[in-house]
This record gives structure tokens, C-alpha cells and sequence, in this order.
């Protein structure tokens, strides 16, 4: 039995192929179960907008797009995301989540499905607090949340590096070089370690693991002493403190004037955050927005989804974000406190598994890559 009778669904934050997959989900199930759907216009900034306007028209073009059934069809295919994505420092200010509560209760919007990062989660918790009943769902190409095994876009990008790598790899056989790429992650090795593991990287460098610059240049002046010409090795973005050489750029010059091997910087760039979404993108963005509307219905809020030893479940926002703060060295004080003994120690077990994982496949990337 529909407890909601219109719900909004926005995308915030970085973009990500898959984000379609679960715009559409949200939408299509929701229809099905009764509801009506919004699609918010460019994240939190088209709940702000709203309430601003008083033309309805212009809502339902700029702010506030109507979903039916066919305004989602053929998306599923298509990269970035529909509704639009933005940064909106304004909501997180007590006169941006008045402006975002206002649009809610004069639009009859009952409640948010809410995709991105952790900074999307953070509105929708904000949100719940207030008396909108959010759920979120993590959509970005980084995999850097904690709480999930998997995020919306990261396997597509994975592949899409793969397929750069592949690229790079032509190239430096052609020439006997060693090309240096760049790929994003926000902090979080899994694009560059995963999809460099699967490209045969030479070396690569990842921030969860403190980068070993004479055992990867020894491993390129082995690999070249084997006869090996043309080889990639991969970096992960952001790695530097600051003040210093950014890694990948370090990396290339030393490479060139340590090992003689002709060395080339790259950097992937924003293009891994385009594409087709993938099988696995699409298939989990649909579970997710089936499950989180799902849950709305069950009159559960303030939800993420999650994919953990692959079954599609959820966690609590707060709990999530936590979590992603104790994984990453960042809790702030009193953090822990709302939380049970229990609690914590299953938040510390997923940091330490997290970390093994990492730790592990890197041992592997080590052993076979050269
Ligand atoms: P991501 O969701 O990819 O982590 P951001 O961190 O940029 O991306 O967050 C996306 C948007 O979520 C922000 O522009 C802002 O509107 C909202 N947001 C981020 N942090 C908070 C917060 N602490 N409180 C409320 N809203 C937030």
C-alpha cells in the first residue's frame, strides 16, 4: 500500500554511467506501485530553484520534470545523467534547506531518492531530519564508499581504463616506452589498482599504499632487462601532500632519467566518467532504485543502498558515513558516540577487510606485473 503519493529523485555530485539505470528504476517502480515521480533538476540546486518560481511551467521545465513511464525509456543505455548534476554549497546553509522544505511541502513531495557520493548523502540525511524521508544511492565512478562493495560507474570505468590502458599499451610497444597514466579515484586506489591489474601495469601506485619508487623503477629496469618495450604503469590521482610533484608527473621524469627508459606522462582524465554503463552498472543501479523505493514504501528513510558479497541490502546514512570517516582516517570527535560497542567493532571489521582487500590485490598487481 503506497504510503507516498509523490516522491522526487535527484542526482548530485560527480556523474556516473549508470546514474540513468537508476533514474529510470526509481521511476518505473514507483509508477508501478502508484506513486508519482519528479525528476530534480541539477541535484539539490533544482529543489532550491523551485522555490523560487511561481510559474508552474517553468518548474516543471527548469526545476521539476514530471517522470512518466516513457520519459525514462531508452536512458538505460546512455552515460552521465539525465536529471543533471551540480554542487550546491547553498543547501547545506539553514536558508538553502528552508528554500529545499518549502519546495517539498508546496510540491507535495513526500520524499528523495537521492544518487551520488558522500556529500549527496549527507542532504539526504539533512533532509530526513527535516521531515523529508530520504534514501540514498551511491552512484560514483571512485568506489571511495565503504559502506558498499560496489558503487554506480565503477565498473564501467573500470572498463574504460582498461580499454585506455589497452590503447597506451599499443603505443608504448611501438616506441619502447613506458607511459605513466593518471587515472581519477578521489583518494581511492580501486580504479587505478583493479583495471591496472587487468591492463599487466608494470607498477602501479595507489594512496592506500605508500609507493616504493626505487621497487618500481627496479621492476622497470627488470622488465626492460628482459626485453620488455613497451609497458604502462598506472597512478592514481590526488596522491600528493601538499606542496609536493604530483606522483604520476614524478614518476614520469624519474623513470626517464633513472632507468633510460623513455618515459610519457597521461592523464585519463574526466573521460572514464563518460560511456555506455555496463552490464554490472546497469543491473545494480536497477536493484538499488527497485530497493530503495522499496524501502520507502516499507516507511523506512535515511537509508543507503548497498552491495555487499553481492546481494543488494542497505545501511543506515549515519552509519555509512561514519564508516566511510573511520576507513579514511577522518573521524571527528564524538563520532563514535551515538553508536553501539557492537556497532564499532563491525564498522572496524569492514575498514580492516576493506584494507586487506586492498592490500591484498596489490601483493598480486607486485608478483605478476612486469
Ligand atoms: P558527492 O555526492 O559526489 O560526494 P559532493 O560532496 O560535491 O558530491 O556533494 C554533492 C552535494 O551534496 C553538494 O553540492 C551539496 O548540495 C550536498 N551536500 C554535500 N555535503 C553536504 C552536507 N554536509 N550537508 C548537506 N548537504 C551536503
Amino acid at each position: 500500500m503506497a504510503k507516498f503519493k509523490k516522491i522526487g529523485i535527484l542526482t548530485s555530485g560527480g556523474d556516473a554511467p549508470g546514474m540513468n539505470a537508476a533514474i529510470r528504476a526509481v521511476t518505473r517502480h514507483a509508477l508501478s506501485q502508484g506513486i508519482e515521480v519528479v525528476g530534480v533538476i541539477g541535484g539539490y540546486a533544482g529543489l532550491l530553484g523551485a522555490a523560487t518560481e511561481t510559474d508552474k511551467d517553468v518548474i516543471a521545465e527548469k526545476y521539476l520534470r514530471p517522470l512518466k513511464s516513457g520519459s525514462v525509456s531508452k536512458t538505460i543505455t546512455l552515460g552521465g545523467t539525465m536529471l543533471y548534476s551540480s554542487r550546491c554549497p547553498e543547501f547545506k546553509t539553514k536558508e538553502g534547506m528552508d528554500l529545499a522544505l518549502k519546495t517539498c511541502h508546496e510540491q507535495n513531495i513526500d520524499a528523495i531518492v537521492a544518487i551520488g557520493g558522500d556529500g549527496t548523502f549527507r542532504g539526504a540525511t539533512d533532509l530526513t531530519n527535516h521531515g523529508i524521508p530520504s534514501i540514498g544511492i551511491p552512484a560514483t565512478i571512485d568506489n571511495d564508499i565503504t559502506a558498499t562493495d560496489h558503487t554506480i560507474g565503477f565498473d564501467t570505468a573500470l572498463n574504460t581504463c582498461l580499454s585506455m590502458f589497452d590503447y597506451l599499451r599499443d603505443t608504448s610497444e611501438s616506441h619502447a616506452r613506458c607511459i605513466v597514466t593518471e587515472v581519477m579515484g578521489n583518494g581511492c586506489g580501486y580504479l587505478a589498482l583493479y583495471a591496472g591489474i587487468a591492463a599487466g601495469a608494470v607498477t602501479i601506485a595507489i594512496p592506500e599504499i605508500p609507493y616504493d619508487y626505487e621497487y618500481g623503477l627496479n621492476k622497470i629496469r627488470d622488465a626492460r632487462a628482459k626485453g620488455k618495450r613497451g609497458m604502462i604503469a598506472v597512478c592514481c590521482e590526488k596522491m600528493a601532500k601538499e606542496g609536493e610533484e604530483n606522483v604520476a608527473e614524478h614518476l614520469t621524469k624519474l623513470i626517464s632519467s633513472e632507468t633510460g627508459v623513455d618515459s610519457r606522462f597521461n592523464r585519463l582524465g574526466h573521460i572514464v566518467r563518460g560511456g555506455i554503463p555496463t552490464l554490472r552498472d546497469r543491473l545494480v543501479a536497477s536493484q538499488m532504485g527497485v530497493g530503495a523505493v522499496s524501502l520507502l514504501l516499507e516507511g523506512k528513510s535515511n537509508l543507503v543502498m548497498c552491495l555487499r558479497d553481492n546481494r543488494v541490502t542497505h545501511t543506515d546514512i549515519n552509519f555509512a558515513l561514519v564508516l566511510d570517516r573511520m576507513y579514511k582516517n577522518k573521524l571527528k570527535d564524538g563520532d563514535l558516540e551515538p553508536f553501539t560497542a557492537a556497532q564499532v567493532e563491525e564498522m572496524k571489521l569492514r575498514c580492516t577487510r576493506r584494507a586487506e582487500n586492498i592490500r591484498e590485490l596489490y601483493e598480486i598487481s607486485k608478483s605478476i606485473c612486469y
